[in-house]
């Protein structure tokens, strides 16, 4: 079957991986024109890897392990401490470089953003319009292109996403890690709530950072890039070390903010032949820490429902068939995670003892 995916990140590139390793005619279609975008990074939990490993990738040489992840307050006392199971810090750069290291180079076009679809009057998308003008027929779309997603508002707009109320401010230090650090993820929650801080190691040199925050509270977290910068320095000296050396020793012209929001999930993920995967499909609050392993289960989950196929024709109805089996597997795995981030969202946000119950782990 020919298939075209929009969006060349996560879970487009992993889905045009699995899809390619099918047998199917795939390409992949990414509007920036360099497959690496910064070098933020995320927990590769168990199931991540598992989904890795499924699309037959060498995770091992992945990141650096997390054995423990621990949480404390202002005071620097421990509030919580877990060892973690086959758990590495990685960044964002270098998985999607092992992704786009498995693909066939010529699936994958960078550089050219999707427009719309031309469709017939039956609501057939026949051929997906690029911002160049070019044209490409698939017998099936995926749209993979992100929580903002432009294939979701053309054509299967569902839910709205919900209004922001907690941001994360993203960030990567490079340097020598401080011996707190090496193997364990660190979380700083101080108990006037509405802030959090938390580090990743993801190499001998490198930790990724992350500041959760109520913007009501925090207002300057939406400032521009210098005055956020002075603002980050004089905020991350009122807490222990390793914060301060972490955050100041970082380029803070360089940090990623993340207004996170999600929806409720449509009815099916799919109008007529076109599928959202991915964050374009559900997004999910940053705390839970599942936005790509999410996207990795969606490539493997269609994946295997079109394999039942086989390299047979597919038909129309047919073809429906197997997309509205996609939404009828993922929809409650999806759903439950959709409500966790948002009860745990709730919690960060609020002023109850509640807050410490359910803590965020990680972006
Ligand atoms: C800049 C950035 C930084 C992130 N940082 C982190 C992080 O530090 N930690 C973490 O856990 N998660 C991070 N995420 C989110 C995480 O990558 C996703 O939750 C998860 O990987 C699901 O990915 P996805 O492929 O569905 O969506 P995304 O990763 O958002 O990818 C969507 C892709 O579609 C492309 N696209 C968008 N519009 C079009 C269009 N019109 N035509 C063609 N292509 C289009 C985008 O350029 C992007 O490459 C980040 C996402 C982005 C975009």
């Amino acid at each position: 079957m020919k298939i075209a995916i929009i969006g060349g990140s996560t879970a487009g590139l992993a889905t045009g991986l699995r899809l390619s390793q099918g047998g199917h005619d795939v390409s992949i279609h990414e509007r920036r024109s360099t497959s690496c975008v910064g070098g933020f990074g995320l927990l590769l939990t168990p199931s991540v890897r598992h989904g890795l490993m499924s699309l037959g990738l060498d995770v091992d040489r992945l990141g650096r392990p997390v054995e423990k992840f621990e949480i404390r307050d202002e005071k620097n006392q421990s509030i919580l401490c877990r060892d973690l199971h086959l758990t590495k810090g990685v960044e964002r750069s270098e998985l999607q470089n092992i992704l786009t290291s498995a693909l066939d180079p010529q699936l994958l076009h960078q550089g050219n953003a999707f427009c719309h679809f031309e469709s017939t009057v039956e609501g057939v998308a026949n051929a997906a319009i690029f911002e160049d003008g070019s044209r490409v027929e698939a017998d099936l779309f995926i749209g993979a292109d992100g929580v903002r997603s432009r294939v979701r508002q053309q054509w299967n707009r569902g839910p709205d996403l919900r209004s922001v109320e907690s941001v994360e401010l993203v960030g990567i230090y490079r340097g020598e890690v401080p011996q707190e650090l090496l193997g364990r993820a660190l979380k700083i929650i101080p108990q006037a709530g509405g802030l959090a801080i938390g580090m990743v190691p993801t190499s001998d040199r490198s930790v990724v950072w992350y500041i959760q925050c109520d913007p009501r509270r925090w207002p300057q977290c939406l400032t521009d890039s210098e005055e956020r910068a002075r603002w980050l320095k004089a905020l991350v000296g009122q807490f222990p070390e390793p914060v301060a050396q972490i955050i100041q020793g970082s380029d803070l012209s360089n940090v990623h903010l993340w207004r996170t929001t999600d929806r409720d999930l449509p009815e099916t993920f799919h109008r007529g032949n076109v599928l959202l995967i991915g964050d374009a499909a559900h997004p999910l609050l940053t705390f839970t820490s599942q936005g790509t392993g999410s996207a990795i289960e969606d490539a493997l989950a269609i994946g295997g429902l079109l394999d039942q196929n086989g390299n047979a024709d597919i038909d129309s109805d047919h073809l429906q068939g197997i997309l509205g089996e996609f939404s009828r597997v993922r929809k409650p795995i999806l759903k439950a995670r959709l409500y966790m981030g948002r009860r745990m969202q709730s919690q960060f946000l609020s002023h109850s003892s509640e807050r410490q119950q359910l803590v965020p782990i990680c972006s």
